[in-house]
């Protein structure tokens, strides 16, 4: 194991935006850099993600609602940031904290060691025992991938849209982008502009304007129903699409080499596919345990493990840049009060 990860505090896996607000909260309790904790990254040096998405995206949230509380994102605050100065955004924050993430190296499991309270974080670069860890690796860690897209043999492409970058990369045609959430709805708007495109809708979301992304981002579950409505798509609606020309088309069910099978029975024979399809986060590193027992925001079954910036674990929000700050404060308090 690297010198630098033994006889830390606490160690942080993630160096995303949530890793660093865990960073920030444990620094403003007087924990240092380095010395008491430290941060790890499975990407290569620098290689945030947001610096893999689609290179026009904007964020849905505006300014103020993009930044971490402890640094502000400057410029006009009413704006949505572009992706490239989100990455850059990141980079000044953790040098702003002193921080050294190390790269390359990933959490690969962590378990109870003995009868105190230290934790054996196992890791590509070997094992090493801390008191505390903090899950910070994403709930946007995979893509989610229907299980028909195995059978689909599109002519063009077929692509989750985690590797969708521009346009150029789908042939010329027609694309069917499959899921109706803001990404689908964002890329259908961008690939109208040179492709025939459907969009293939699952459920039908509210729509909401673009601006009004940031209140929604912090919204609260109500504590009596606890249902949890789909979340709304923001800026285009189904129907604005429909009349700028996109096809809205049902739920695919089915694929069979180049025919996909719609909920209502009819079919299509798209030259390229984009899965708009979601996510899975990234905490399959945790033990089973770990993650069915959570008994309060950000704690999970095993004392000393925390996890930051995924809705299961702390509350709606949580994933958003805006919402993450209320885990790292909470984590940060925990390992402050530990043994
Ligand atoms: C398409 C899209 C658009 C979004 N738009 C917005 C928006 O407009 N506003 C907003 O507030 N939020 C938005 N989000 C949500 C959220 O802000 C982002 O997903 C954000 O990147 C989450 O930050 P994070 O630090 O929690 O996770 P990530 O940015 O995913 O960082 C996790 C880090 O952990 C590392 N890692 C993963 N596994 C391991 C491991 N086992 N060991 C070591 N390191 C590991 C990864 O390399 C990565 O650097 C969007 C999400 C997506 C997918």
């Amino acid at each position: 194991m690297r010198a630098g990860l033994t006889h830390r505090r606490a160690i942080i896996v993630g160096a995303g935006q949530s890793g660093l607000a865990v960073a920030a909260a444990l620094s403003a309790e007087g924990l240092r850099p380095q010395h008491e904790f430290v941060v790890i990254d499975a990407a290569s040096m620098g290689q945030r993600s947001w610096s893999s998405r689609w290179h026009s995206m904007e964020l849905l949230s505006d300014v103020r609602h993009s930044a971490l509380s402890t640094r502000r994102l400057l410029g006009d605050q009413r704006r949505h940031p572009r992706v490239d100065e989100m990455a850059d955004y990141l980079t000044f924050v953790e040098a702003g904290l002193g921080v050294r993430t190390v790269w390359g190296i990933r959490a690969t499991g962590v378990e109870h060691r003995g009868n105190g309270s230290t934790l054996l974080l196992s890791t590509t670069a070997g094992e090493v025992q801390t008191r505390n860890v903090i899950c910070a690796t994403g709930a946007a860690a995979h893509p989610r991938i229907p299980e028909w897209a195995s059978l689909l043999m599109a002519p063009g492409v077929v692509m989750h849209s985690s590797q969708y970058l521009y346009p150029k990369q789908i042939p010329a045609g027609d694309v069917m982008i499959v899921g109706g959430g803001n990404s689908g709805v964002q890329l259908a708007r961008e690939l109208l502009a040179s492709h025939t495109v459907t969009l293939s809708v699952r459920t039908w979301r509210q729509h909401r304007p673009a601006m009004s992304s940031p209140a929604a981002a912090g919204e609260r579950v109500s504590l009596v129903s606890r249902k949890r409505r789909p979340e709304p798509v923001f800026g285009d609606s189904y129907e604005q699409l429909r009349r700028a020309g996109v096809t809205i088309a049902p739920a695919v069910q089915a694929a069979a080499g180049a025919v996909v099978t719609f909920a209502d029975g009819t079919q299509a024979s798209p030259r390229s596919v984009i899965l708009a399809t979601g996510y899975t986060p990234g905490d399959d590193w945790l033990p089973e345990s770990a993650r069915v027992d959570r008994p309060r925001r950000t704690l999970t079954g095993l004392p000393g493990l925390f996890v930051a910036g995924m809705p299961q674990y702390g509350g709606r929000g949580s994933d958003t840049l805006a919402g993450v700050w209320k885990d790292a404060k909470t984590i940060a308090q925990h390992i402050i009060d530990r043994p």
